[in-house]
């Protein structure tokens, strides 16, 4: 049985207990990018989102089948490619190429599909072809609208008032604002120099919203668990993904829906008008470390704002440092001989307070202030009486755990080329002193220093760690 997790549901406005519609089996949709671009640090907010979504599931026993979309065809993509002279397909894999890139630098784990759009345009045909069936959809100058006058729930997940909408208008742009809600395109009638499918529909090509509908229950089911996005994705989107669904199934679409709250910049809306506008690419050239990026971006639970600055990512760095050199320590340092000073129910504690945290509707910055106080008890216990072989290997196993769920608290890389050579000085060191020659063990610790790695001694021995 998994561990029970609870979630504040855009559809229900509640938080609710967790419950699969398969045992164990957690399906999710997540809207991914559209391969236009490169990807911002406010889509990346979205992604880690969902990435400690999955994550943590996995973690409570799930199993996860997660669905990401690529939006290889939209108004956006096609004047891109228009705009390059170059085709559809070469100008999107251009940019799925490098978002694969920018995910796997943050350490975003794979989904298990990742559908293309243009890939799935008979689902979609099939699609809207059940909608006219049921009479939700109509046709108007060679393309085919959703009439939201027959969908009585309309507006049950953005909250608009059905009443406000203008029966009969329609909309032909995939992005509008709520009080412009109106019919909208689920295919749009073939236009000269933009890419079109040869349907009975009548050539033409797949509107956005209708393009998440159809993969989605392709590959996770007419009903699944969970639908996560952005804020903005709420309206239209959503929306109109549950209209299209459910018209066609009878159904319910997805039982919860989960949207993450915008990434800011100093307090700005990110815009290049603004000059606050920024890539991981951007981040990385001005030599930040992605995992502090990513420390960052987890570090506020996902339904609060994330205010993006330049101090926030310098104690972020300070932060994975302080893990790293911790867990460092607690690798290097003998185990003490007696109980030594961090009880085994101590560390339990904590590991029941970081599931509670993440339970609790991914609460992850009380998971990470919980990572630590657990950091200190440990730094204080390695400066007094030391640590208990089981204690510390019960550590390394709730910070294995925590960097399952966060990804921010790696293991010290096994026994690297600097290991291996700055546990050879040590012994060297060791040798030179119990020689008396300490000449040449203050030449070793100088030289270390000098490269920034500090030796310490204690009463269990020599450890070191990086200054900072
Ligand atoms: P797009 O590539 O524009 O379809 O966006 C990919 C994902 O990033 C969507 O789920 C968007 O809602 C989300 N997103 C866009 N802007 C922001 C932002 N400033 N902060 C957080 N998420 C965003
Ligand atoms: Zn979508």
């Amino acid at each position: 049985m998994p561990r029970e997790i609870s979630f504040l549901n855009t559809l229900t406005r509640r938080h609710e207990r967790f419950r699969t519609l398969e045992e164990g089996h957690a399906r999710i949709y997540t809207c991914g990018p559209t391969v236009y671009n490169y990807v911002h640090i406010g889509n990346l907010r979205t992604f880690l989102f969902e990435d400690v979504l999955r994550r943590t599931l996995q973690a409570f026993g799930y199993r996860v089948t997660q669905v990401m979309n690529l939006t290889d065809i939209d108004d956006k993509t096609i004047r891109g490619a228009a705009e390059e002279g170059i085709s559809l397909r070469e100008f999107t894999d251009r940019y799925a190429a490098a978002f694969f890139e920018d995910i796997d630098t943050l350490g975003v784990e794979r989904a298990e599909h990742y559908p293309r759009a243009t890939e799935y345009v008979p689902q979609m045909v099939e699609l809207v072809q059940r909608l006219r069936e049921r009479g939700h959809a109509y046709d108007s100058d060679g393309s085919v609208y959703f009439r939201i006058a027959t969908f009585p729930g309309y507006g049950k997940l953005s909250g608009i008032d059905p009443e406000a909408v203008k029966i009969g208008a329609r909309v032909d742009s995939d992005e509008y604002q709520r009080d412009d809600a109106r019919d909208f395109v689920l295919w749009k009638a073939s236009r000269p120099g933009e890419p079109s499918w040869d349907a009975e529909l009548g050539a033409g090509r797949p509107g956005w919203h209708l393009e998440c509908s159809a993969m989605g229950m392709a590959l996770l089911g007419e009903s699944f668990d969970i639908h996560t996005g952005a804020v903005d994705n709420i309206f239209p989107h959503h929306e109109n993904e549950i209209a299209q669904s459910e018209g066609a199934t009878g159904v319910p679409f997805v039982h919860t829906w989960l949207h993450s709250e915008h990434l800011v910049v100093e307090g700005q809306k990110m815009a290049k008008s603004l000059g606050n506008f920024f890539t991981l690419r951007d981040l990385l050239e001005r030599e930040h470390d992605p995992l502090a990026i990513r420390y960052l971006l987890v570090s506020v639970p996902y339904r609060q704002k994330l205010n993006f600055t330049f101090d926030g990512l310098h104690a972020a760095t300070a932060a994975v440092e302080r893990f790293a050199n911790t867990r460092r320590r607690l690798v290097h340092t003998p185990a003490a001989t007696g109980e030594g000073e961090l009880s085994g129910e101590a560390v339990e504690e904590r590991r029941e307070e970081f599931d509670a945290a993440l339970a609790d509707d991914l609460n992850t910055a009380r998971g990470l202030g919980v990572l630590h106080t657990l950091m200190t008890q440990v730094n204080q216990a390695l400066d007094g009486a030391g640590i208990a072989g089981p204690v510390t290997a019960q550590l390394e196993q709730v910070l294995d755990h925590a960097h399952a769920v966060l990804g921010v608290v790696p293991p010290p890389a096994a026994a690297s080329d600097l290991e291996a050579e700055v546990a050879g000085l040590i012994a060297e060191r060791n040798a030179a002193r119990k020689a008396r020659d300490f000449a040449r063990a203050d030449t070793i610790r100088d030289g270390l220093a000098a490269r920034g790695i500090v030796l310490e001694d204690t009463p269990h021995g020599t450890v070191w760690h990086r200054k900072g």
